[in-house]
């Protein structure tokens, strides 16, 4: 034996050891609360409940002061953290913990945002590059397009108006529009969400935007009329941010499409992967809700 089969042999017998152990090395998640015109109380939880019970990820929870209180203290350590979970929609951030954001970003940290988490900090520039898309907060075509499916595939629209818009609540289909990429693989390409507010009209710089689903916001039911975002990825820097603007409300994210969705978003942010391949037995049909109770 030479010298350089014994070591490749060592690195095989190591990686033995090794690979399980990263495997089963479970990824630290930082949900990021505490203001919200959305019920942050009801959601934190379950956001929480579902990631935990994954087994993939364990918990902790950064709530801000209330609104229109002194927020200079509030500063969560972005940085000890493989993902950041934003179920924040509220008052400006201090400087330096906005900075640290962009900072743990940039340096390759994981971001996924939630529903309304996609309204805050309309006029921080650097936010809306990192969650590509987002409503209200005096969005508008001066923020970046409104981005839809058309005739087979994505485009950006530039006419001018509001950011961010949705019609009554109702359960409709999410469809696939990108089924290679690790969050949406093997899914059914078209699932029932369960009862939920169908964000349409967001726009924003959807610089480094990967649509991977989208959902039809029917006049009928106040809609846009067009397919729009349901589940995107965003590259910023080093990072990766998954957006779903579902989720209004702790009922909506009892669908086990969001279920699914959330762990395996979570997780592709944080590591650029997914391990989390099986698709779980009660996953919704077409045309049939499936929620956990
Ligand atoms: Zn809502």
């Amino acid at each position: 034996r030479t010298m350089k089969s014994v070591s490749f042999a060592l690195a095989a017998y190591a990686a033995l050891f090794v690979a399980p152990v990263s495997a089963a090395e479970k990824l630290k998640v930082l949900i990021v609360d505490g203001q919200n015109n959305h019920n942050w109380k009801g959601t934190t939880p379950v956001i929480e409940r579902w990631l935990t019970e994954s087994g993939r990820f364990t918990v902790d929870v950064a709530t801000s002061p209330a609104k229109g209180q002194d927020m200079s203290g509030f500063a969560p350590k972005f940085a000890d953290y493989d993902v950041v979970v934003s179920n924040y929609n509220g008052d400006e951030w201090s400087p330096a913990t906005k900075q640290a954001l962009l900072d743990y970003v940039r340096g390759g940290g994981g971001l996924a945002i939630i529903h309304a988490a996609n309204n805050s900090f309309g006029n921080w520039p650097e936010y809306n590059r990192m969650i590509g898309l987002g409503g209200w907060g005096g969005r508008n075509e001066k923020h970046g397009p409104y981005v839809r499916f058309r005739d087979g595939k994505i485009v950006r629209d530039e006419t001018p108006g509001p950011g961010g818009h949705h019609g009554r609540q109702h359960p409709f289909q999410v469809i696939v529009r990108n089924g290679e990429h690790p969050i949406t693989r093997g899914l059914p390409p078209i699932f029932l969400h369960a009862q939920d507010e169908l964000y349409d009209k967001l726009r924003g710089p959807a610089e480094q935007i990967d649509v991977l689903a989208t959902a039809y916001a029917d006049p009928a039911t106040g809609g846009s009329g067009e397919h729009e975002p349901m589940i995107f990825t965003v590259g910023y820097g080093k990072g990766r941010v998954f957006h779903t603007p579902m989720g209004h409300s702790p009922e909506s994210m009892h669908c086990v499409g969001f279920i699914t969705v959330l762990r395996r978003g979570c997780e592709w942010a944080a590591r650029g992967e997914v391990t989390q391949t099986e698709v779980p037995t009660d996953f919704p049909t077409a045309d049939a809700v499936s929620v956990r109770p």
